[in-house]
């Protein structure tokens, strides 16, 4: 039987902090709502840009409840500055991530998270082809991110340049509350990046600045409860892509 088409959100957090864990997607946990998480491999229970990243026995928490562990290379490179002389470091990231994550978690890794807010390759249009095809073999999907809102057509068309959306803290909350109206409205997949998501902001690692990419748990919670009450389907990078492909 067709399914009704509908539009999608995925909630993703890129850089599993452990603050993120703490707050967030428990919070989730408690209304049974899965999430993408995006693990640089190598920082797992160690501190990344400052900030204390999720363990390993977070990590398989989060697998138990259901939400999905995405690789996000293995040191958080930015790939799309690495030349072709470097294609082997590339073809390690992204490979190696897969098979580092898998051998700790003993779980199947589907998707696959790009570092960095990827601005040029997407600015000119296209995406980078080359990293898309190292990805392609290993993953069923792979994401990009971009600073400004971007709505993901349904069905997707090509699951390795799929985007999502860097939340910061210069977003307002009725800001991205109109959204998600409007993925509702054009049924289509916005997909949300959250980094540190807590109490408290950190400085920034990059320049002596609070942390750009930081939510308040309170907005954070607010924001779930508006998307819970859209018809909209919250799904992970995974189910989204299996359910609109
Ligand atoms: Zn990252």
């Amino acid at each position: 039987m067709p399914r009704r088409k509908k539009g999608i959100v995925t909630l993703a957090f890129d850089d599993a902090y452990l603050d993120t864990y703490k707050h967030a997607i428990k919070y989730l946990d408690k209304l049974n709502i899965k999430s993408t998480i995006a693990v640089p491999a190598s920082f797992i229970g160690k501190r990344f840009e400052n900030r204390r990243l999720a363990g390993l026995e977070e990590l398989k928490d989060n697998l138990k409840r259901g939400h999905e562990i995405a690789s996000h290379t293995l040191t958080h490179p930015n790939l799309s500055r690495l030349s072709l002389k470097d294609k082997n470091e590339m073809i390690s990231e992204i490979v190696e991530s897969k098979k580092e994550l898998e051998g700790l978690l003993h779980n199947k890794v589907n998707s696959f998270v790009f570092p960095y807010i990827n601005k040029n390759q997407l600015g000119r249009g296209g995406l980078n082809l080359p990293y898309l095809l190292k990805a392609r073999p290993y993953y069923k999907s792979a994401r990009f991110t971009a600073d400004s809102p971007y709505f993901n057509k349904i069905p997707v068309k090509n699951p390795y340049s799929i985007i999502g959306f860097a939340i910061m803290k210069k977003h307002s909350l009725s800001y991205l509350k109109k959204q998600v109206d409007y993925a509702e409205k054009k049924k289509c997949w916005l997909i949300m990046v959250f980094h540190l998501v807590g109490e408290k902001n950190t400085e920034s690692f990059h320049r002596p600045k609070p942390y750009r990419f930081f939510m308040h748990i309170d907005v954070f919670r607010e924001l779930i409860d508006y998307i819970l009450s859209k018809d909209i389907m919250l799904l992970t990078q995974k189910d989204a892509v299996k359910n609109s492909s």
